[in-house]
């Protein structure tokens, strides 16, 4: 068994009730060990669009990181994605963030995500399951981290 740290993002439709479904399908492929509250995040990249809803899950697997990645894209397709621009609206993305502390290099997968540490949507949830991520959010800058916040909506 490894354990995986899955970032997942929204912003289309209803974005928390899709991170919330998102959350249910990976407990059909692993163990569910600990999920961050859901935040609200302004748009990285494209600007000109809804702001996103965000959490970080860390899923228990017996699945090797390709099968992963497979698996999370059949559920990104379950929950209706379609293929569409790369930095534009999306109704659910599941990406790697880690995989124990394994290092994958392949033109479809590279873990640890290469963004991980450059973006407050990820990193902000990370350290709130995983105290050894919180020295790399706080080295963030406080202008990122600002627009990353808890997300009130209504009740689960
Ligand atoms: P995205 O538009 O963010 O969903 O990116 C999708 C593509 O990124 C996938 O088709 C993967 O092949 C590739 N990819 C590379 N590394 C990762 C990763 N760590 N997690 C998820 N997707 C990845």
């Amino acid at each position: 068994m490894a354990l995986a740290y899955v970032g997942i993002g929204s912003n289309l439709g209803d974005p928390a009730a899709r991170v919330r479904d998102a959350i249910a399908a990976l407990a059909s492929i692993g163990s569910v060990r600990a999920r961050s509250s859901l935040y609200r995040s302004v748009p990285w990249g494209r600007t000109d669009q809804p702001a996103f809803i965000n959490a970080v899950v860390r899923l228990e697997t017996g699945l090797a990181p390709a099968a992963l990645l497979d698996e999370l894209k059949a559920i990104e397709a379950r929950l209706g994605r379609t293929p569409g621009e790369r930095w534009g609206p999306r109704v659910i993305d599941l990406d790697i963030l880690t995989y124990d502390d394994e290092r994958v290099e392949s033109a479809a997968l590279r873990v640890p995500h290469p963004h991980l540490y450059e973006r407050a949507f990820v990193l902000v949830p990370l350290a709130e399951i995983d105290d050894a991520y919180r020295p790399a959010r706080d080295a963030l800058q406080a202008s990122s981290l600002e627009g990353v916040t808890r997300y009130a909506g209504p009740a689960e």
